[in-house]
C-alpha cells in the first residue's frame, strides 16, 4: 500500500533512473552496473546488504533497468522500492553463475560503467564476463547526478543537521578535566543515536595536542584543564542522509594566542559559507576561505581542503578543494570546515554543512560558531 510520501519518493526515483540513463548515454556508456551501496540506494531506494553474492542493477542507456539478485534476497529486494517501481528482478540460485546474466543483459555493449564502490572481485568478474566491452568507472556520471540534491534530499540534510546540532548542544555538559576522550566519545555516540540517527559514523574528540590531527578519533588521553577540544561528529539518519559538524570547545582558559587564531578561523569559516554562489568554481570557495586564514597569519596551519560534498555518503562530490573547477549549482550540499593544526600543541576546526539554494547558501548546522567556553 502506497502512502503519499512513498509515491512521491517513487517519482523521485523514476526521475533519477531517467537522468542516470540519459547521463550514461551522454557519456557514451551503454549501461551502468550498480552494486549495493549509496549509488544503488540513490537510484532505486534499495539499501541492499553488501554480500559476496552478486546483487547488481543493470541500467541501460536505453531500455528497461533490471535488478540481478540472489534468490534468497528476492523478498528483500521486492520489499524495497524496487518492487513498487516494478523493475524486473532476475534471480539466480546458489549453483548458477550470475555473471552469465550480466553477459546476457549487456550483450552487444561496447562500454559499461561500474559504480565506484564496487568490490574489485565483482568488477573483475564483470570484465571477464564482457570480453568485448570496455569497463570504466561510473563515478563521474553518478557523482555529478548525486551532487545536485532535490527538495526531499535537502529536507533530509536539514533534519540530519538539526539532529547533530542537538548533540553538540549537549557536549559542554560532557567535557571536563579528568574524563578521557573515549569516555566522552561513548556518551556522544549514545546521544547521536538518541537524536534520531540509525548509525554513528564517526566521533572525533581531539583534546589538547590530539586536536592537531584532523582525523584523530578517540584515545584514552585524559582531558586537562585549560585546553581546547575539537569535537567532529556525524551519523546517518533512517533515510540514509548523513550529518557532519565540528565545534571547538575550550575547557577552561585556553589563552590569548589560541583565541586570536580562533577569531581568524571563525572569520574564514563565515567567508567560506558566504562565498558560494551559482557559477563560482568550488576551487574559488576554497581560495576565499583560505585567504582569510593566510591574511590572519595561520594559512600554513590550514593543512586540508575546505570541504566535501555530503548526502548518502559523508564524503562525496563536490569537493571544495583548490583543484576542483566544477561550477557550483543550486542543490549542491557540502561542508565548509577550515581548521588550524599546530603539531604537539592543539588544533581547532569549525564545520557546517551548507546547501546552495535559490536564495544563496544555507547552513543546516546552526549552533554558535563562537568558541564554547566551559567554565571550571
Ligand atoms: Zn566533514
Ligand atoms: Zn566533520
Amino acid at each position: 500500500m502506497l502512502n503519499v510520501t512513498a509515491s512521491f519518493d517513487l517519482s523521485a526515483l523514476q526521475a533519477r533512473l531517467a537522468r542516470a540513463a540519459s547521463a550514461a548515454h551522454t557519456a557514451g556508456v551503454d549501461a551502468l552496473l550498480v552494486s549495493p551501496g549509496p549509488d544503488l540506494r540513490y537510484l532505486v531506494g534499495y539499501d541492499a546488504i553488501p554480500l559476496e553474492r552478486l546483487t547488481l542493477l543493470v541500467l541501460p542507456a536505453a531500455g528497461t533497468p533490471t535488478l540481478i539478485a540472489p534468490q534468497l534476497e528476492e523478498a528483500a529486494a521486492l520489499a524495497s522500492p524496487v518492487g513498487a517501481l516494478g523493475l524486473p528482478v532476475r534471480t539466480w540460485g546458489e549453483i548458477e553463475d550470475p555473471y552469465a546474466i550480466v553477459a546476457e543483459l549487456c550483450a552487444g555493449a561496447g562500454k559499461v560503467a561500474v559504480d565506484a564502490h564496487m568490490w574489485a572481485e565483482k568488477a573483475l568478474h564483470i570484465i571477464a564476463a564482457l570480453p568485448s566491452a570496455t569497463v570504466v568507472s561510473a563515478g563521474p556520471v553518478l557523482g555529478e547526478l548525486r551532487a545536485i540534491k532535490d527538495g526531499a534530499e535537502i529536507e533530509s540534510l536539514r533534519r540530519a543537521g538539526a539532529a547533530i546540532d542537538s548533540v553538540h548542544a549537549q557536549v559542554p555538559s560532557l567535557l571536563r578535566p579528568g574524563r578521557t576522550e573515549r569516555e566522552v566519545g561513548r556518551d556522544i555516540a549514545d546521544l547521536i543515536i538518541a537524536a534520531g540517527h540509525v548509525t554513528v559514523d564517526f566521533v572525533i574528540v581531539g583534546s589538547g595536542p590530539n586536536g592537531a590531527s584532523p582525523h584523530h578519533e578517540l584515545s584514552d588521553r585524559v582531558i586537562q584543564a585549560n585546553e581546547p577540544v575539537v569535537v567532529d561528529i556525524g551519523g546517518s539518519m533512517p533515510d540514509g542522509y548523513c550529518s557532519d559538524s565540528t565545534r571547538t570547545y575550550a575547557v577552561g582558559d585556553v589563552g590569548d594566542e589560541f583565541r586570536a587564531m580562533y577569531a581568524t578561523l571563525q572569520a574564514a569559516q563565515a567567508a567560506g559559507v558566504e562565498a558560494a554562489k551559482v557559477g563560482i568554481a568550488c576551487a574559488e570557495v576554497d581560495a576565499i576561505t583560505r585567504a582569510v586564514m593566510v591574511d590572519g597569519g595561520i594559512g600554513d596551519y590550514f593543512i586540508h581542503r575546505t570541504g566535501h560534498g555530503i548526502g548518502l555518503e559523508t564524503h562525496e562530490d563536490p569537493y571544495i578543494v583548490g583543484t576542483n573547477q566544477t561550477l557550483m549549482q543550486v542543490g549542491m550540499a557540502y561542508s565548509v570546515e577550515p581548521g588550524f593544526y599546530l603539531s604537539g600543541r592543539y588544533g581547532a576546526r569549525i564545520e557546517d554543512i551548507v546547501v546552495l539554494t535559490d536564495e544563496g547558501p544555507e547552513s543546516v548546522n546552526n549552533t554558535s560558531h563562537d568558541l564554547v567556553v566551559i567554565d571550571l
